[in-house]
């Protein structure tokens, strides 16, 4: 498979419960495992995230994200999913303070920030969400910080210098007529971004 130079593979995980929207399965992450050696992000936005990491852990899933909206105790359920042996992500939908992740982001290793509702690809970016991955790195937070929803070329670099490590894009590369060649350039405009952070915030850790 042609993975167009991106770093990360991410997959949008929808049931039809959590979100108006029913996509991919485990299935779909057993054959990309197949074909490619990049780390697969599988983002759960499902009402029983617990349930279903571990079916995509046995599919070979590098990284496990699930929706702090979706769990009781996102200690417990953090440390669930890690016993699966994947590393572990928290998300939060654009309405959800940071303050919601509190407990358990000393069990995670990515913050994943939705900055659009989610549910469908191709919407427009909501900037304010940009304040949560900023706040993450003036507390000196170490994990990796992640952004999902209407990033692309206009607004990468503004976005990476805000404090997001991984950039999440969809519709900027699938929709663009030369997938390869967006790949490169929002990577470029994500150093070049970061290269201007205050020099005290933490750096990403290693992926
Ligand atoms: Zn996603």
């Amino acid at each position: 498979m042609e993975d167009a130079g991106a770093d990360w593979i991410h997959l949008d995980v929808m049931d039809f419960h959590f979100v108006p929207n029913l996509t991919v399965g485990p299935m779909v992450a057993a054959s990309l495992r197949k074909e490619t050696s990049l780390p697969i992000d599988a983002h759960l936005m499902v009402t029983d995230p617990v349930g279903l990491a571990r079916p995509f852990a046995e599919a070979g899933a590098d990284w496990i994200t699930f929706h702090v909206e979706a769990v009781e105790d996102p200690v417990r359920a953090a440390r669930e999913i890690g016993a699966m042996g994947v590393k572990v992500g928290v998300s939060l939908k654009p309405g959800t303070p940071l303050e919601a992740l509190e407990p358990c982001l000393a069990e995670v290793e990515l913050v994943l920030v939705m900055s659009v509702e989610p549910g469908f690809g191709g919407q427009k970016w909501m900037g304010e969400t940009l304040e949560k991955a900023r706040a993450l790195k003036k507390r000196g937070w170490e994990g990796l910080v992640a952004m999902d929803g209407g990033v692309g070329e206009d607004n990468a670099e503004r976005i990476a210098e805000g404090g997001v490590d991984v950039l999440v894009a969809g519709s900027a590369v699938f929709g663009a007529p030369d997938p390869a060649g967006a790949v490169a350039r929002l990577g470029e405009l994500g150093r070049r971004g970061a290269a201007r952070r205050p020099s005290h915030w933490p750096r990403p850790l290693k992926k």
